[in-house]
């Protein structure tokens, strides 16, 4: 009999979307909920769509207060939390959190602190993709610790190069270098920023690929060895190495290199011996080969899409595995890899705050109208998306997600457009004419882009 701990309370240590997405998957398993909010979100609605909500980080910084760990602790045990979700950011992938979780009795809805710090360090993930027998990017094995590492690894691999920190994520962290002469103040920039940003100066380097698409892999796995892929998803659409627009399944992927992929996903997470949600990336090259980038150990922003077109909640998964289920348990009711099917084609945009007309600005400021679009095979995942919100400075600009669904990749994107249109946001400025531009690309229409779309393609700027 495996052993399962229901839980009664749950805690999520986030804001936001997030926060009000794992309120909901919670509540529909009957499990009550309690939000955390910093000073400066004290009228946000993630506040507002839990049980109960307690003020965090007193004093603190708009981040630092979801950041704070002992702050979160003592809401979670003076109110007798079970469990504690982290969403994605903050304190996500913060293997120390995981361990105090563990420390004081409560349940850290994610995987084992060893997972998330090996998977944390991109080179240690990049070692056991090498050891799971999967293809990474030629690059150095370890931190490079000096300049003529650097040197040396460019003559052999030619440029461009890649210089990425050991710790970096969010599409921070990462300088191409094209030529060996921009290679000495691009190291030493690289190793700052990564010290200031993520307070680890290790960087290592890596081929830098030619217009690659960016090709993930859903997984879930319970802590009986049990692992399966809910296929992939592309995110491809990226500005500055974040991601704007994802589609799932890939459209333009021969299907043998995706069966291909999604098995490589699978083994090295097995071979891993990982535990809940995580996805493995990869970049694919216009001539099909297929390279091992990272692994995110944590929900994803567009697992929403993987949802749409498998049926199955990865929140409430994430949920279940915690407590104890089995993937086959009816809780979750995934009873093997070959009865896992997708149907259809979903899309996500990411709808910001920011202005495509001045360089995407974020833009802070009230809400004087607020109208979403919707209909069939539409969802939305909202922060802060209702009239009278105030925008501020403080957090990242994602406002709201929307995911289209239909039977066919085409008619997914018309609904996309045509959902988008309906919006109407006024008092801040946002992407969604960008946005617009993009679903309505005849490059988009076709699946026939990379990494580089966005940057390459100026009409959609107009
Ligand atoms: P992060 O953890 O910051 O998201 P990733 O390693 O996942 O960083 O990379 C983010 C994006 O950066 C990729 O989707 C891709 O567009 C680009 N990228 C990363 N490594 C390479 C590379 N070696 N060659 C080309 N593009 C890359």
């Amino acid at each position: 009999m495996n052993k399962v701990q229901p839980f009664k309370k749950v805690l999520v240590a986030n804001r936001g979307e997030i926060a009000i997405r794992v309120f909901r998957a919670c509540t529909e398993l009957g499990i009550r909920t309690v939000a955390v909010y910093s000073e400066q979100d004290n009228i946000s609605l993630h506040r507002f769509k839990a049980d109960e909500a307690y003020l965090i980080g007193e004093g603190k910084g708009p981040i630092e207060a979801y950041l704070d760990i002992e702050s979160i602790l003592e809401v979670a045990k003076r109110n007798d939390v079970d469990a504690i979700h982290p969403g994605y950011g903050f304190l996500a992938e913060n293997a120390e959190f995981a361990v105090r979780c563990q420390e004081e009795g409560i349940v850290f809805i994610g995987p084992n602190p060893e997972h998330i710090q090996m998977f944390g360090d991109k080179v240690d993930a990049r070692e056991m993709a090498v050891k799971a027998g999967i293809p990474v990017i030629p690059g150095t094995p370890q931190p490079i610790s000096s300049y003529e590492e650097a040197v040396s690894f460019g003559q052999q691999h030619g440029y461009p190069i890649i210089i990425k920190a050991a710790s970096g994520g969010g599409g921070r962290g990462m300088r191409i270098v094209q030529r060996e002469e921009q290679l000495q103040e691009a190291l030493d920039r690289a190793r700052s920023e990564a010290k200031s940003a993520f307070g680890n100066a290790a960087v290592y380097l890596e081929k830098y690929l030619d217009k690659p698409k960016h090709i993930e892999v859903q997984i879930l796995a319970d802590r009986y060895g049990h692992v399966v892929h809910l296929f992939e998803r592309d995110c491809s659409i990226q500005r500055r190495h974040q991601k704007v627009v994802e589609v799932a399944p890939s459209v333009s992927l021969p299907i043998q290199l995706r069966e291909q992929i999604n098995q490589s996903a699978l083994q090295l997470m097995q071979k891993a011996g990982y535990i809940n949600a995580g996805t493995v990336e990869f970049l694919v090259t216009p001539d099909n080969q297929f390279y091992f980038i990272e692994v995110n150990p944590r929900v994803q922003v567009e697992h929403t899409i993987t949802e749409m077109i498998t049926g199955i909640d990865i929140v409430q998964s994430q949920i279940r595995i915690a407590e104890g289920y089995a993937l086959q348990d009816p809780e979750i009711g995934i009873k093997s890899q070959e009865q896992i099917s997708i149907r259809g084609y979903a899309i996500q945009c990411r709808v910001t705050t920011e202005d495509p007309a001045r360089n995407f600005i974020p833009e802070t400021g009230r809400l004087l109208a607020y109208r979403s679009g919707g209909g069939f095979g539409i969802r939305l995942d909202a922060g802060n998306g209702y009239t009278g919100a105030v925008i501020t400075p403080h957090y990242d600009s994602l406002l709201v997600k929307v995911s289209a669904w239909a039977m066919n990749y085409g008619q997914a994107a018309n609904k996309m457009y045509r959902t988008l249109t309906e919006f109407r946001i006024r008092g801040v400025k946002t992407n969604i004419p960008f946005l617009e531009n993009v679903v309505q690309h005849p490059k988009f229409l076709t699946g026939d882009y990379n990494t580089s779309f966005i940057d390459t393609t100026e009409e959609l700027f107009e």
